[in-house]
C-alpha cells in the first residue's frame, strides 16, 4: 500500500514502524472474514482492513473524528487477523500507534475518561484491586441481578508448596489474577513442585504492562515493564531457567518486552533477555509429559472443552500444546466450532464494550457447550472470568485439572470456583 505520512509522524520511530506495516498490507481483505467484530457488525470499518485504512488516513494527516476512535475502540486486539494475513501484516503494533495518535487528538466524553482512568489506576495495583473485589463479593446479595454476574465469585486457593529444588523458574504473579483466581498460581506451583521444579516469585513484579499500554497510557505501560525487569533481573542473573506465565495475555506482552523497550538503551538488552526466557506454562510442561504420565498412574478420565485464548493462539502463536499435554495424561479435550474466535474478554474490552463482549461470550459458550463436555478449561484469567460470568458450567485454568489429578482430588475439581 502506498503511503505518504504527515510531517508530525514522518521519520519518527513510530512513523517508520507504521509506514513499514502499512506498506506490507496488500489490501486483499482475507483478514476480514475471520474478524469477530466484522462478523458481528458487518461494517468494513469494523474489520482489520478498514481499520488499517483509517489508521493510514490518521497518519497521513486527514481529519480524525470520534467516529474513527469508535471503530478503533471496537477492535478486540485479538490478532486473529494477523494469523489469517498471508502478508504478515503486524496489525497489533499498527493499532497501538494509531490509537495513541487518535487518543491525543479526539477528547473523550467525561464518562469514558473516568472509566478508563479508573481501570488504569485500579487494575494494575493489586493492593487496590483485591480489597475492592472483596467488597464487591461481600455485597453481592445486595446488588441488582444485572450487576451480580459481573462480580466474579470468590475463589479459594490451595496451599503453596514449601519444598526447595535446585531447578528454579520464575513465576509472574500478575495483577488481577491473584485476587480473581488465586488457585491458578498455587496449582502451578504444586504441579512444578511435583516435577522437581521450584517456582519463585519476585515480590516487586506486578502487572506485565499490557493493561495501561493498551489503554493508551503507553508511558505507564512501559514503566510497569521496566519495574518487572528490575525485579526479575537479579533472579535471571542467578540462573532461573524460565519466566513462567499462567496468563497467556501477560505472556504475549512479556514476550514483546524486547520490542517495546528496543529504544531504551538502559533496558533494551535486559528486555530482550527477559522476552527470551518468557514461556507459557504449556510450553514447559511437554518436557515433563513422561513424568506426569508416570505420576498420574493411569488416565484422567475427564472430558473438557478447551477455549484457547487469542493471546495464546494468535498473540503467541501457540497452538496444540495445551491439548497435547492434557491428552497425554488421558483427558478427552474438545475444541469447539469457531475455536479461533475471541470470547470477548480481551483485557478491559468486556468493561468498555459490554454489548459486543456479551455477544461474543454467548456465542463462544454456546459452541463450547455444544461439545457436550461438562467442564471448560482455558489459559488466561480474563477469558476464564468472562466465560464464567455467563454459565454455571465450571470454567478453570487447565493447569488446575492437572493439579487436582496429582492430588487425587478430581471429585472436587472446579469446586474452588464457586
Ligand atoms: S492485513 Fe493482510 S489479510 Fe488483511 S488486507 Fe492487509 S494484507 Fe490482506
Ligand atoms: S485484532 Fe481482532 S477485532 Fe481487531 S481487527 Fe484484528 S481480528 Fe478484528
Amino acid at each position: 500500500m502506498q503511503t505518504n505520512l504527515a510531517d508530525f509522524i514522518k521519520n519518527t520511530r513510530e512513523g517508520d514502524e507504521a509506514d513499514a506495516i502499512l506498506r506490507s498490507c496488500v489490501h486483499c481483505g482475507f483478514c476480514t472474514a475471520t474478524c469477530p467484530t466484522y462478523q458481528l457488525l458487518g461494517n468494513e470499518l469494523d474489520g482489520p482492513r478498514g481499520r488499517i485504512y483509517l489508521i493510514k488516513q490518521v497518519l497521513e494527516g486527514k481529519q480524525v473524528t470520534a467516529n474513527t476512535q469508535s471503530h478503533l475502540d471496537r477492535c478486540l486486539t485479538c490478532r486473529n487477523c494477523e494469523t489469517t494475513c498471508p502478508s504478515g501484516v503486524q496489525y497489533g503494533r499498527l493499532l497501538d500507534i494509531g490509537r495513541k495518535v487518535v487518543e491525543d487528538r479526539v477528547p473523550r466524553p467525561l464518562g469514558q475518561r473516568l472509566k478508563r482512568a479508573a481501570l488504569k489506576e485500579v487494575l494494575p495495583r493489586r493492593w487496590l484491586f483485591a480489597p475492592l473485589l472483596k467488597t464487591g463479593q461481600a455485597l453481592l446479595p445486595l446488588l441488582p441481578p444485572t450487576l451480580q454476574n459481573k462480580v466474579p465469585r470468590r475463589q479459594t486457593a490451595g496451599a503453596l508448596p514449601t519444598a526447595t529444588h535446585t531447578r528454579k523458574m520464575l513465576l509472574l504473579d500478575g495483577c488481577v489474577q491473584p485476587a480473581l483466581a488465586p488457585n491458578i498460581n498455587t496449582a502451578t506451583a504444586r504441579v512444578f513442585d511435583a516435577l522437581g521444579v521450584q517456582l519463585v516469585v519476585a515480590p516487586k513484579a506486578g502487572c506485565c504492562g499490557a493493561l495501561r499500554y493498551h489503554l493508551n497510557d503507553q508511558d505507564g505501560g512501559l514503566h510497569d515493564m521496566r519495574r518487572n525487569i528490575d525485579a526479575w533481573w537479579p533472579l535471571v542473573q542467578d540462573g532461573v531457567e524460565a519466566i513462567v506465565m499462567t496468563a497467556s495475555g501477560c505472556g504475549s506482552t512479556v514476550k514483546e518486552y524486547g520490542h517495546f523497550l528496543a529504544h531504551d538503551t538502559a533496558y533494551a538488552e535486559k528486555a530482550a533477555r527477559i522476552a527470551e526466557l518468557c514461556k507459557d506454562v504449556s510450553e514447559i510442561l511437554p518436557q515433563f509429559e513422561a513424568a506426569l504420565q508416570q505420576k498420574l498412574n493411569g488416565k484422567i478420565g475427564k472430558r473438557v472443552a478447551f477455549h484457547p485464548p487469542c493471546s495464546l493462539q494468535h498473540g503467541q502463536q501457540i497452538r496444540g500444546k495445551v491439548e497435547g499435554v492434557l491428552r497425554a495424561v488421558g483427558v478427552d479435550v474438545q475444541l469447539c466450532a469457531d475455536s479461533h474466535l475471541c470470547c470477548g474478554s480481551s483485557g478491559t474490552y468486556s468493561i468498555l464494550q459490554p454489548d459486543l463482549a456479551r455477544k461474543l461470550r454467548d456465542n463462544k459458550l454456546a459452541n463450547l457447550q455444544a461439545t457436550g463436555a461438562p467442564a471448560i478449561v482455558t489459559a488466561n484469567v480474563g477469558c476464564q472470568a468472562h466465560l464464567q460470568s455467563g454459565t454455571a458450567v465450571p470454567v478453570t485454568h487447565w493447569i488446575e485439572l492437572i493439579d487436582s489429578a496429582l492430588a487425587q482430588n478430581l471429585d472436587n475439581y472446579g469446586s474452588y470456583n464457586t
